[in-house]
């Protein structure tokens, strides 16, 4: 038995002697199946003999992804709090050498994922790192590898100790969640809120790559989950998506602009 994952998402499938029939986060109007390959696979040993790790910094944290890309690419950030290390987001790429740079950096205590795009391969980081995988329970019917080490948290906030906050933003997802970390006055944000490339604003969608939005009522939630938080720095959910400064007031401000854009024709900012 092994165990095959998804070439389009990057999702990890219970082992099995054969592939899965299809890939339910695939098949949800928020990702897609590619036009010209359709639903394709690959075992957890053929991602690691084709790929490579991809481990440095990115703004101060600890970024970890691999090379080439594969999936939807995004990196994990490892925080490094007063209550322990959490590992923030998850993405399909697991070998030693990657194990063992977060193994002398103190290992992993917890692991949260802002939102099921991102489960890819978590229950192999939370076997290897013997930790506790930290989901909001609105996305559970999306967890495709069930495991005991999968904890799902219900309401609007979750602490998880050392100034670390889970906020369920929803938007993107129901349970969309993004990590707020006092002491560094930073917001983790997967794809839940979207930084873009002009580095001035956010945005926030029901679909990235097909190119759907939200309703207002959505965004509006969005902004208001956040706004009892205070946060300069935005790390979004690639390599270098970053924001610097002024985190909180430009969530605000692209809250605004956004509603400005679908309420009002001929938007000019
Ligand atoms: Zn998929
Ligand atoms: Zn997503």
């Amino acid at each position: 038995m092994t165990t095959y994952l998804c070439k389009a998402c990057g999702t990890q499938y219970p082992p099995s002697d054969e592939p899965p029939a299809a890939c339910p986060i695939c098949e949800d109007p928020r990702q897609y199946i590619p036009h010209d390959e359709g639903q394709r696979w690959l075992t957890f040993e053929e991602l690691l003999g084709s790929h490579e790790a991809d481990i440095h910094d990115d703004h101060g944290l600890l970024g970890i992804g691999c090379t080439p890309s594969f999936a939807i690419g995004q990196r994990a950030l490892l925080v490094k709090s007063s209550a322990g290390n959490v590992l923030w987001d998850c993405m399909p790429y697991l070998d030693d050498e990657i194990s063992e740079r977060i193994g002398a950096e103190g290992g992993v205590a917890a692991i949260a994922i802002s939102h099921p795009h991102y489960y890819s391969t978590m229950v192999e980081w939370a076997h290897t790192f013997g930790c506790p995988v930290y989901l909001h329970e609105a996305e559970r019917k999306w967890v495709l590898r069930p495991d005991p080490a999968v904890r799902f948290w219900e309401g609007e906030t979750h602490e998880l100790g050392g100034g670390l906050t889970l906020i369920r933003c929803g938007g993107h997802y129901e349970g969309g969640q993004v990590l707020h970390w006092r002491e560094r006055r930073a917001l983790l944000s997967g794809d839940i809120v979207q930084v873009i490339p002009d580095r001035r604003y956010v945005t926030f969608m029901y679909s990235y790559p097909n190119m759907i939005p939200l309703p207002i009522s959505k965004v509006q939630h969005i902004a208001d989950a956040l706004a009892p938080f205070e946060f300069d720095t935005i790390y979004g959910a690639w390599f270098d998506r970053f924001i610097e400064a002024d985190g909180s007031n430009i969530v605000r401000r692209s809250a605004e602009r956004y509603i400005r854009a679908v309420t009002e024709p001929g938007l000019r900012s």
